[in-house]
């Protein structure tokens, strides 16, 4: 009996040895950080309640949940941020309801010049296009250039022949032309007060962190509508319009683009978490709700840590933006005071 007992023991311990205790080591030696999620926006503005159709409503809130499901699919199965942000701006762009890709605003003179730029908090590499007019998916061609050019931006006719040059889908300018855009450009004409432009909203853009703990950010856009051609906003300008570093933040930002360039806006909220080391929350609040708007500023900002802490203050009356955080449910909203 006693025998018996002993040679049971030594099985169990091997057993241990062999089955448990390596996986034990492995869980040891498994990143800490295993909660990801993203924020996005499309866009912010005049947006009212009172002036929107409860139809419209209903469809930006479905495309928003979308593109959110969409992302957080991508991070739960292990993908990275980057791939997150990419694939869920794509979906953006292609839909006609966000001044990105498909839904891209006029120019004055009536044409589409769309930016877009993304950046890996983890390497500090970051991509951009600006003024390209046949690009079906902006941010796929700004991580191309951060990808597969020793370069951080590329500009105009510049940006498309090294689009054609990877295979990249490309569009005629017609495929821009949405009658909602075009009516609004002709109302601007119209009221002939522009100065620069008072912008139409529906940029878009995402911000994630990964499994691995790795943050990123992407933005799109058609700029503003009545905008000069050739003029470039802050969407394509890494620290102005989009910002990612694993060790502060990961930002996109939305609004009158000349004060974002002007304030270094997604820069500026990540250096001030770095240098004050004070939270999220409160840096965004000061850099949009005070500095942004001392300067006459408006719009707003999507950012995550690497905690997983989400914020997204903006001046104006409404913002289309949302989250989904790992184990919880994702949040979509719309208006101010939401
Ligand atoms: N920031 C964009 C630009 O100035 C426009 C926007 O976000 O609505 O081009």
């Amino acid at each position: 009996m006693q025998f018996l007992k002993h040679i049971r023991r030594q099985k169990v311990a091997t057993i241990f040895l062999i089955c448990i205790f390596p996986l034990l080591l492995i869980a040891q030696d498994a990143p800490q950080n295993s909660g990801f999620g993203l924020a996005i926006h499309g866009g912010a503005g005049t947006i009212l309640k009172s002036k929107m159709s409860a139809e419209k409503e209903q469809a930006y809130r479905s495309a928003l949940e979308s593109a959110l499901e969409k992302g957080y699919r991508i991070l739960e199965k292990g993908g990275s941020s980057l791939d997150a942000v990419e694939q869920v701006i794509n979906l953006l762009e292609d839909d006609s309801l966000f001044n990105a890709g498909k839904g891209a605003v006029f120019t004055a003179e009536g044409t589409n010049e769309l930016d877009a730029s993304i950046m890996d908090g983890k390497t500090l590499n970051a991509g951009a296009v600006a003024g390209v007019k046949h690009i079906k998916n902006p941010i796929s061609l700004a991580r191309l250039v951060m990808e597969k050019s020793p370069h951080v931006m590329l500009a105009q006719k510049g940006a498309e022949a090294f689009a054609k040059r990877h295979g990249v889908s490309m569009v005629d300018e017609d495929y821009f032309y949405t009658k909602r855009r075009w009516e609004s450009l002709q109302r601007r004409i119209e009221r002939e007060k522009q100065k620069s432009g008072d912008g139409s909203h529906g940029t878009v853009g995402c911000v994630a962190l990964d499994k691995d703990g790795n943050l990123a950010a992407g933005t799109s856009t058609g700029g503003m509508t009545y905008k000069r051609f050739g003029r470039i906003g802050d969407s394509p300008i890494i620290g102005a319009g989009t910002y990612a570093n694993n060790k502060t933040c990961a930002v996109s930002a939305t609004g009158h683009g000349e004060y974002f360039i002007r304030n270094v806006v997604t820069h500026d909220i990540s250096a001030m978490m770095a240098y004050k080391n004070i939270s999220l929350e409160e840096v965004a609040n000061t850099v949009i709700m005070e500095k942004l708007v001392e300067l006459g500023g408006s719009g707003g900002v999507i950012a995550i840590d690497a905690g997983g802490n989400i914020t997204m203050p903006f001046t104006t009356d409404g913002m289309y933006r949302g989250y989904y955080l790992s184990g919880a449910s994702p949040v979509v909203k719309i208006f101010k005071g939401e």
